[in-house]
Formats: structure tokens, C-alpha cells, sequence
């Protein structure tokens, strides 16, 4: 083993966790890539729900140039579909298909040898090797480990990894939040059990599998969009669904809309929700301003209480209230987060003054930093509660990274 090879950590095996195991490989970095659960996990969980940039917004270049017979660049893939094009083909890579753990789930980072207190923001900081706390769930696979050496894997699945750079690329789209007012959950939601469904794919499977029955739809954002016109679909073929959607905005279009959409795929979903949502048709019930004040069980149902208005018994609740990121292993780093979204400070700062995803300007370097020399979020986790991350925006970041902060 080349002792002076840096180690680099990445975590999650997103389209940003394997662009960047990718390009940190090319580069000559010993690069581990650990992935809680599957290659692509937030995709598969799409359904068929169309990525509305084209591919070639998606894929970087230098992806392009090593993986031949991908799609053409204007295809609008699937999240599962860009899975099984484009990751797992470029899993399968040689310079990265031995470095790829699944079933590895990272539990807690630190400075080895520092408490989050020691040196904050001092240089000394760097010096310190990252130690990662994982946890399996496979048999190791010891010919695939970091360097060769098979880790020491405890009996309950955990072990030890060290790493000079760690990229933090775990997405943003596990952990819904909360229905109620205010983003606090509401009463009673966290017993309500599997009838509350928060991604596109669950719905698809959910909706397919219901003969009729009414539906609580929560949210205005894309997700929710394209929730309304599959419950339109629904609606329109054999079978009886109805549906109470309610979200906070009180505008007669709730969507937002861009003048002349450069992505013709995004106002393919927001033109025709808005649609629906200015002249409900007789299966949609809609209450605007409105959040979810309780929800008890009903029998097999749920009941779900507004602040105003009759509560009403549904059999399902679609909830698109946005997401969060995953801060629980993080919490021995001192980071320098943003309070509002909870991505990194300085990147609000940029994000805060676009108006729409696509005017985002490019980052410099230090737009990057995490307050953690050698850490950095990157991809979705780095915009943190804000919806408005593409992944051209990530393969921007991971270029300014690895060409500024990783050598
Ligand atoms: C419905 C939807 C449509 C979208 N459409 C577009 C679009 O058209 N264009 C566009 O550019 N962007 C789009 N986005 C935004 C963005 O590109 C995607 O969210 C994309 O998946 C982000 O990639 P990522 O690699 O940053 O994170 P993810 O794809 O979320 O990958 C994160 C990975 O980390 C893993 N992980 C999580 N926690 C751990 C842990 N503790 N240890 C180890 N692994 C972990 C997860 O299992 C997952 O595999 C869309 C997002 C959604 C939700």
C-alpha cells in the first residue's frame, strides 16, 4: 500500500457519492465509498417520476467520457431508470467497483483524539485523522477493504475507518418532516403508522394497490405535484378515489412557476397541478391555509384534524412536507451550519439571493467549507432543507473541491 496516498471517505452511494468516489479515484486518492443501503437508494424510491433536467445536465463529462452506451443527452431518465443506466454502470468501473461498500451505514465521525470542543477552527483541526464509526449489515468482504486491510469487525456489525477527507453525500430525502403546523409533527402522526407514505414510488405502489378510497394530500412542492396527478389518474380510471388535499400556501396556483421554463419536464407537472388546483374537479377536496392540526386512528382509517373546517376520515395520507437532513452522525463535528436549512452556512448565503434553482451561481471554494477543514457536504446535503439543489450544482461543487481543498 502507497502510504502517502490520501484516504477519502465518502459517504452515500447517491449519483454525488459516485461521481465524486469517481473523479477522488482518478485523482489517485484511496477512496472508500460506504452506502447504508443500495447503489441509488433515494432514486429507486422515485417510482417513475422523471428527473425534469436532461441527462446531460445530471452526468458530468468526465462520467460521460468513461461509461460508453449511456442515453442520449436531452433524456429526461427516471430515478430508478438513471440507477440502472448510469450508476450501476459506473459502479461496476474498474477504478471503483472494489471501493463501493453496501450495507455499510456510517453512525458517527470525529477528530480522532478531539472532542467537537478542542481547537475549534484552529489549523491543528486538520491534522487529526477523520475516525468513522460504521455499521454492517453484509459479511465483510475483507478483499474490498480500504488499502487492502480488512477491518475489525466487531460482533453487533461495527468497526472503525480513518480518512484524511470525508464527503458527506447522504442526500436529504429520509426523513420527512413533521405534517403539522410549523413543520412540528402533529399529534398523534408519529403513532399513525405505515398509511402515511412520503416518497413518490411508496405512492405509486400504495395507489395501484387500493380499489378506491379517500386520500390526505399534504404540500405545494414538486413532489406533491406530481402526487396530485397520479391521484388525478387514479380518479379518471376505474377507481374510486377521492381526495383532501391541504397545504399552507393560499394562492389559487400553489406551484410555482417559471415564465418560459427552460426545463419543459418541470412545467409539465406544475402547469397541469395548478390546473387542477384554480378548478377542482369533483374528486378534489381543497383546503388552502391549512395545516394538520391532530390525526387519530379511526378504525382502519385516520382521522385528520384542521384548525378550521370538518376533520375527515381518510385511508391514506401522501405527505409532501419536505424533507431534512440526517445531522444524527455528525454530531462530534464542529460544523458551521446555517440555521434555517441546516446546509452549510456559506452556501445559504449564495442560495439565498437565486431566485430559481437554475440562477444558483457557481460556488468558489470557500463557499464550500463546512468549519471542519477536510469535511465537506456535498451534493443535496449541502443545500439542507432547501429544495432547490440540481445535481449540476453538486458536479460544480465537487470539481471546486477537489481541484481547491483535496489537491
Ligand atoms: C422527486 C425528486 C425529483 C428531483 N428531480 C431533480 C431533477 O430533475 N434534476 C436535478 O438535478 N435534481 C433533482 N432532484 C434533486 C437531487 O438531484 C436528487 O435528490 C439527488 O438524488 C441528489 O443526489 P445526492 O447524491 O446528493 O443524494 P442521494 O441521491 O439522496 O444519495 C444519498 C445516499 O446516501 C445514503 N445514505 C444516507 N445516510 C447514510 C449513512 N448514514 N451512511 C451511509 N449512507 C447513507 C442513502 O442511502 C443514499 O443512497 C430531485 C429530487 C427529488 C426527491
Amino acid at each position: 500500500m502507497d502510504t502517502m496516498r490520501k484516504r477519502l471517505v465518502v459517504i452515500g452511494a447517491g449519483p454525488m457519492g459516485l461521481y465524486a468516489a469517481f473523479a477522488a479515484a482518478q485523482r489517485n486518492l484511496e477512496v472508500t465509498v460506504l452506502e447504508r443501503d443500495r447503489i441509488g437508494e433515494s432514486l429507486l424510491s422515485w417510482g417513475s417520476t422523471r428527473f425534469f433536467s436532461p441527462l446531460e445536465m445530471n452526468v458530468p463529462a468526465w462520467v460521460r467520457a468513461a461509461l460508453p452506451g449511456l442515453p442520449s443527452g436531452d433524456a429526461l431518465l427516471t430515478g430508478p431508470e438513471m440507477v440502472e443506466r448510469v450508476l450501476l454502470p459506473l459502479s461496476r468501473h474498474p477504478l471503483v467497483n472494489d471501493k463501493i461498500r453496501t450495507r455499510h451505514r456510517v453512525r458517527g465521525i470525529a477528530r480522532a483524539g478531539l472532542s467537537r470542543e478542542d481547537f475549534p477552527a484552529h489549523p491543528v483541526r486538520h491534522e487529526k485523522a477523520f475516525r468513522i464509526l460504521v455499521e454492517t449489515r453484509e459479511p465483510f468482504p475483507a478483499e474490498t477493504a480500504a488499502g487492502g486491510a480488512a477491518p475489525n469487525v466487531m460482533p453487533g456489525g461495527e468497526y472503525l475507518l480513518d480518512a484524511d477527507f470525508v464527503f458527506d453525500a447522504t442526500g436529504g430525502y429520509r426523513l420527512g418532516n413533521g405534517m403539522g403546523s410549523g413543520g412540528l409533527m402533529a399529534p398523534g402522526e408519529s403513532a399513525s403508522g405505515p398509511a402515511v407514505i412520503r416518497r413518490l414510488g411508496d405512492m405509486e405502489a400504495a395507489l395501484q394497490a387500493m380499489r378506491g378510497g379517500r386520500i390526505l394530500l399534504l404540500g405545494h412542492g414538486h413532489s406533491a405535484a406530481h402526487a396530485l396527478l397520479a391521484l388525478r389518474d387514479a380518479s379518471q380510471g376505474n377507481r374510486e378515489v377521492s381526495v383532501t388535499w391541504a397545504f399552507r400556501s393560499r394562492n389559487m396556483r400553489p406551484f410555482r412557476e417559471t415564465p418560459d421554463d427552460p426545463l419543459p419536464g418541470r412545467a409539465a407537472i406544475t402547469a397541469p397541478a395548478n390546473a387542477l388546483a384554480a378548478a377542482p374537479p369533483a374528486f378534489l377536496d381543497i383546503r388552502r391555509g391549512a395545516a394538520l392540526a391532530a390525526l387519530e386512528k379511526s378504525g382502519s382509517r385516520l382521522k385528520a384534524r384542521f384548525g378550521a373546517g370538518d376533520p375527515v376520515e381518510v385511508d391514506a395520507v401522501f405527505a409532501f412536507t419536505g424533507y431534512r437532513p440526517d445531522l444524527s452522525f455528525l454530531s462530534e463535528l464542529a460544523l458551521d451550519l446555517a440555521p434555517a436549512t441546516q446546509g452549510t452556512r456559506k452556501l445559504h448565503a449564495l442560495l439565498s439571493g437565486a431566485a430559481d434553482c437554475l440562477s444558483v451561481p457557481a460556488p468558489a471554494a470557500g463557499d464550500l467549507e463546512s468549519g471542519e477543514p477536510g469535511f465537506f457536504l456535498l451534493g443535496a446535503k449541502s443545500y439542507g432543507r432547501s429544495n432547490t439543489f440540481l445535481l449540476r450544482d453538486g458536479i460544480l461543487q465537487l470539481e471546486m473541491i477537489l481541484k481547491h481543498a483535496v489537491g
